[in-house]
């Protein structure tokens, strides 16, 4: 976007160089490149997801003493999941931010997994490299997991004990769900 809502000058050649050279070079070098400005090459760059708006370097979460997720107070998708509103793509995902930040780029054909199932959560403790397959697979037993865990919560004058070997698991898995406290 231009300046106070002028069309923007910049041509998709423009953007293609920025794209290339971005991350190799600092803007204070390209900006002459280019024939811009440092502040033109920059907030350009945020526009094209090449950089990190500073404004979400402050954390847009809070930190759920019981579970230890970082749940993400900012935007999230339609699906739940944590977003940063200038990302663009795979990057618009807080999470996945998150994850590179600390570990880099995951490599092709595995995708970043929550162990918490908490969609919103940005804690990089919770997150785990997986490949496709595996996503999904953990995504169909924690749906059933969820099914099993809201009738453990109905049988509230049933045991634990016995809610436990009735479900095949572990009677503090039983204590927890009862809490609502993350089991998975
Ligand atoms: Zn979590």
């Amino acid at each position: 976007m231009g300046k106070r809502g002028r069309p923007s000058t910049w041509k998709a050649s423009d953007d293609n160089m920025l794209r290339r050279l971005y991350k190799k070079m600092p803007a204070d070098m390209l900006a002459p490149r280019m024939g811009r400005t440092v502040k033109a090459i920059q907030k350009r760059a945020y526009c094209l997801g090449l950089q990190r708006p500073h404004y979400l370097d402050t954390p847009r979460y809070t930190v759920n003493p019981v579970t230890e997720c970082w749940d993400w107070f900012g935007c999230v998708d339609e699906e739940g999941y944590a977003v940063k509103s200038r990302g663009v793509g795979e990057t618009r995902y807080a999470y996945r931010q998150a994850y590179i930040a600390k570990y880099g780029d995951p490599p092709a054909g595995m995708v970043i997994d929550h162990l918490c199932r908490n969609r919103r959560c940005v804690n990089v403790d919770h997150l785990e490299l997986v490949t496709v397959t595996e996503n999904t697979r953990r995504g169909r037993a924690a749906k059933l997991n969820m099914k099993i865990a809201e009738e453990i919560r109905k049988d509230k004058n049933i045991s634990a004990s016995i809610l436990a070997a009735k479900y095949g698991v572990h009677i503090g898995t039983i204590h927890k769900i009862r809490r609502g406290v993350r089991w998975l």
